[in-house]
């Protein structure tokens, strides 16, 4: 564990203002402790960006739902998981309404920091949600049905994983009404508590993760209120 690593990480993320199309402030919200779990989502939404925190929204709520019925509150799990996402920054809002699917030159300039992420926490368990951060953790092309329902090993920077992919919780997707879906959704979760990083993430202590004063000094972020 490199936690003076990690922090100069989390700042270079921070300051990161490398693409020009896109709505800073890059989101980052480390966890209290030691991540057994990343999540890895699309990208920020307008509230996320202006309360500095990952699924801070209708998606979010959704999302901790899914995770509630685990038996992992939205505080438990942003206590001790990782929450990244694809691109780190809001990508603005698309002239037919809604938000802008990440752009392909944002998403290769904002790799490396899930790179990083992964070399330097390696998580034991990866919940990848949406097709975008599925896509970025299981290239090979194939539809939301032929992933969600399964588990996936993934080794990447000298790092074995376990990847669980969710559709995207977006209450603009349409692809939960049909009950089949929710059948792939509902194995997808089944198979996301057997996991290992899910264990030992949610079911014992882990190492605080210690973040220097500076850290916390510049992130800009705000306190939520629920
Ligand atoms: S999207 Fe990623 S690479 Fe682009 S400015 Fe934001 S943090 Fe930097």
């Amino acid at each position: 564990m490199d936690r003076e690593a990690l922090d100069r990480h989390v700042l270079e993320v921070r300051g990161c203002r490398r693409c020009s199309t896109v709505e800073p402030p890059p989101i980052l919200a480390p966890p209290e402790v030691w991540p057994r779990v990343m999540l890895v989502g699309q990208a920020p939404g307008p509230k996320e960006r202006d309360l500095g925190i990952p699924f801070a929204f209708t998606a979010g709520s959704r999302l901790f739902a899914w995770f509630a019925r685990l038996g992992v509150s939205e505080d438990e799990f942003r206590r001790r998981a990782w929450i990244c996402s694809v691109l780190r920054c809001f990508p603005g809002r698309a002239p037919q309404g809604g938000d802008l699917p990440p752009g392909p030159t944002e998403m290769a300039n904002c790799r490396p920091f899930l790179d990083t992420e992964i070399r330097l926490l390696r998580p034991l368990t990866v919940i990848a949600v949406g097709q975008s951060a599925i896509q970025t953790l299981l290239p090979e092309p194939a539809s939301l049905q032929d992933r969600v329902g399964q588990l996936f090993t993934v080794e990447r920077e000298g790092h074995r994983m376990e990847v669980i992919p969710l559709p995207h919780p977006s209450g603009r997707s349409t692809w939960l009404v049909r009950p089949e879906n929710q059948e792939r959704l509902d194995r997808a979760l089944a198979l996301l508590a057997g996991t290992q990083g899910w264990r030992e993430g949610f079911g014992g202590p882990s190492p605080t993760l210690e973040r220097s004063p500076s850290t916390d000094s510049e992130t800009g972020q705000k306190t939520r209120t629920k």
